[in-house]
């Protein structure tokens, strides 16, 4: 492609709504356009990088002998009242009504439709195991969409479901699909790691994320540098602190002005904040999103609420719960922001932290302005309606397999796999005949790539950008060459800049000549911006068949004859092009 006739434009300054270093690097190379929130369009060279994560994906999709399908984005109402998702999806779906007033959604996920298409067609145990998958654009009306593609309101997903006779059977397809995940990935320049997860709103028994390693990602995850564990925050088990052994003592009322932390509590009466407890309220809502019920969350004063632990236990939905107005709270539950505690509650459902009912003689919010309590004990003195691990796994704390010190770090979730079992084949009849001709629900895996959050992440990789723009691995480049033509109306350099590109094109290489009419500097600034792997110079050289050569990701620069400079850049793009020569890393 010849740059002075493309559709091209890179931007100078730093759009003021990006914040990570993708979303800027993706606006400033023009390629990606914001067309309203959480909603973006791909330019050219964004597009062609799409395509190249979305046909690696292809590739070991069909390698596993999943067969591609593409289904509608509108889904019919009836098929998510089936399987009871209808109601319980919340606000992140789209809904829309058709003429006659039939509800349908954009689809956030397939799993319904899918299973209605296969329920008819597969009826015997010879036709499994099987998996179809579509790459489509999912919609999802997301709450904060932010950080560009990373989380937006339509987005390109990966979505593969498998389809056995047994749990024996989905956990072959499942490693199947945990295999495939891991050379997507790797093929695109990622460093990943899998992790446990939580099955969340989805359901099913078991589930790992893969998550690219980047501080600006929003998943936080724990590991063990001892052992193989590796889990996402809200699925980490925990280890409770040995129960105390000493004495109850009676309790005592303390004036604590003021106190209204944690920290602050500790500091005035002089006790660790592990001596404290520690009260978090919130509100729960109905269909009718109007507030149906308050809950006092109580820890340990040094824990941090882990919060999709609470929605497990409590069996409510992620959107029907948030923290709550104090005030309104207060009226009907006696609660006292900032110095609630578990002696005079009301009317809430009050959880405690597994360890909680072990820790003796704690200091608890007195429910009443400027007071403490202290020697809280459980069950002497109060009693939680449910109790059950609802905190945080923290950096330090000792592992729940070994012991050993857990880590934590931050990344990006670029898919997940999950075991759905029979979740959805049960309640919609999906079924097939053993040799007996006995009828069995069909057991279900989904598995799913965020394409367009994958295009981001390459980029924040911290190997894949620097100040001046993007370094794209070979494997995802827009193009593998770009070829900077110092003057065009230069007619040698012209010559060698064209001979350059044909014998490159010739030998399957994409490539760009950057013929515009504009000044070196502004060549090289783009160039760099835009990310092209390989580099290579038309200028003065050109007169006695000399050019430079240079990869964007080293800062040296070497000077070669025309010749050197193709059949290198011909023998590094074939090395580099399937992103497999990841795997030898
Ligand atoms: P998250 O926890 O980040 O909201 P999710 O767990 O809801 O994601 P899944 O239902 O597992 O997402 O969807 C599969 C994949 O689709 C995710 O791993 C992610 O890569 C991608 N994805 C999900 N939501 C978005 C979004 N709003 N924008 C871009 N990609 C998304
Ligand atoms: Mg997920």
């Amino acid at each position: 492609m010849k740059l002075s006739k493309a559709f091209f434009k890179t931007l100078r300054e730093v759009p003021n709504e990006a914040e990570i270093p993708s979303h800027i690097l993706l606006l400033r190379a023009g390629m990606i356009k914001k067309t309203a929130a959480g909603i973006y369009s791909y330019m050219p060279m964004g597009r062609r990088t799409f395509r190249k994560i979305e046909n690696i994906v292809r590739e070991e999709m069909d390698a596993k002998g999943a067969q591609e399908i593409c289904t509608s984005v509108l889904q019919p109402g009836e098929l998510w009242e089936e399987s009871g998702r209808w109601s319980a999806y919340g606000p992140e779906m789209w809904r829309v009504n058709d003429r006659n007033g039939r509800g349908f959604c954009l689809g956030p996920t397939a799993e319904e439709v899918f299973t209605d298409i296969i329920r008819n067609d597969i009826t015997s145990y010879r036709q499994l195991p099987m998996m179809i998958y579509q790459i489509t654009d999912k919609f999802r009306d997301e709450a904060r969409p932010r950080f560009g593609m990373m989380r937006s309101r339509d987005f390109v997903m990966k979505d593969n479901y498998s389809f056995d006779r047994d749990e024996e059977g989905l956990d072959k397809s499942y490693m199947e699909m945990y295999d495939a995940y891991s050379k997507v990935f790797t093929r695109c320049g990622l460093t990943f790691r899998p992790v446990e997860a939580d099955n969340g709103a989805i359901g099913g028994t078991g589930s790992h994320e893969f998550t690219a390693l980047c501080e600006y990602g929003e998943s936080e995850i724990c590991y063990c540098e001892k052992c193989d564990l590796a889990t996402t925050i809200e699925k980490a088990a925990c280890v409770d602190a040995k129960a105390d052994e000493c004495e109850a003592l009676p309790m005592e009322k303390v004036h604590t002005p003021g106190t209204k932390t944690i920290e602050e509590v500790a500091n005035f009466l002089g006790v660790d904040e592990k001596q404290t407890l520690k009260a978090i309220l919130l509100e729960t809502y109905g269909d009718d999103d109007k507030v149906n019920g308050y809950v006092a969350a109580f820890l340990r004063g040094d824990r941090e609420l882990n919060m999709t632990k609470l929605i497990n236990a409590l069996g409510v939905h992620e959107y029907a719960i948030t923290m709550a107005d104090e005030e309104k709270m207060s009226e009907i539950c006696g609660c006292v922001g900032g110095f609630t505690g578990p002696v005079g509650l009301h009317d809430c459902t009050i959880v405690a932290d597994s360890e909680v009912p072990g820790l003796k003689n704690l200091v608890a919010g007195a429910c009443e302005e400027d007071h403490h309590i202290r020697n809280v004990n459980y069950d002497r003195d109060w009693k939680a309606d449910i109790v059950v691990d609802i905190k945080n796994l923290q950096e330090g704390d000792p592992c729940p397999v070994c012991g050993a010190p857990i880590k934590h770090a931050r990344g990006v979730e670029v898919g997940q796999i999950f075991k759905l079992g029979t979740k959805y084949s049960e309640p919609m009849g999906a079924t097939y005949k053993d040799e007996n001709q006995k009828d069995h629900p069909i057991v279900m895996g989904c598995y799913g790539i965020g394409i367009s959050r994958t295009f981001q992440a390459i980029i924040d990789m911290p190997e894949n950008h620097d100040d001046n723009g993007i370094i794209w691995p070979m494997s995802v480049a827009p193009y593998h060459v770009i070829i900077t033509l110092m003057k065009p109306e230069d007619e040698v350099q012209a010559q060698v800049a064209d001979r350059v590109y044909d014998e490159l094109m010739a030998a399957g290489v994409e490539v760009i000549l950057d013929d515009r009419k504009e000044r070196p500097g502004v060549k090289f600034k783009d160039s760099e911006l835009i990310g092209i792997p390989i580099r290579i110079t038309v200028g003065r050289g050109a007169a006695d068949g000399i050019i430079e050569y240079k990869m964007r990701r080293e800062a040296d620069k070497i000077e070669l004859s025309v010749d050197e400079g193709i059949a290198k850049a011909i023998e590094t793009v074939n090395a580099e092009k399937d992103g497999r020569h990841f795997f030898k890393k």
